[in-house]
């Protein structure tokens, strides 16, 4: 049981909880796939990680403790590499891969980052049809304010 809570970090529950009352259905830290990804989106071929600033090194807040820095670097450098390597392996399995950091989901740009991931969720499965879709996708850090013009083109496409 407490396995089980700790898998259900609050970055994760925020995502998933979003994607629930959108109606979007998922399955969460799917083991048979490559880094158990928190989600899984088959009918879109997406999956999702959220992964922790500190432990994933994000080049933007990951920050390496002064003590210890060496085992630290080193410890946090193999998870990104072993990060790497699990999206390289699902891309190559046809994947399409999302990663939300956890500093996204910070309160100021929580509800951009979770339309953005929306957006993205529904674009890539428009253009599955058209094979023309990069594999993997990073929301960048305070992305520019121009989902609401996207929405309005996409909608154009559609037909
Ligand atoms: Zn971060």
């Amino acid at each position: 049981m407490a396995k089980i809570r700790s898998k259900d970090t609050k970055p994760e529950w925020l995502v998933r909880r979003y994607l629930f009352s959108r109606g979007y259905r998922y399955r969460k830290n799917v083991k048979g796939l490559p880094g158990t990804p928190d989600i899984v989106l088959r009918k879109y071929g997406i999956v999702i990680f959220i992964h922790g600033c500190f432990w994933h090194g994000h080049e933007v807040d990951g920050h390496i403790p002064h003590s210890n820095s060496d085992y630290w670097r080193r410890k946090i450098e193999h998870n990104q590499q072993r990060d790497e390597k699990n999206k390289e392996a699902l891309k190559k399995m046809g994947w399409k891969i999302m990663t939300i950091w956890e500093c996204q989901l910070k309160p100021a740009i929580r509800e951009q980052t979770l339309y953005e991931m929306e957006y993205w969720i529904n674009h890539s499965f428009l253009e599955h049809y058209r094979q023309k879709s990069p594999n993997t996708y990073e929301i960048i850090e305070n992305p520019p304010c121009i989902v609401a013009d996207n929405m309005v083109e996409y909608g154009k496409k559609k037909e």
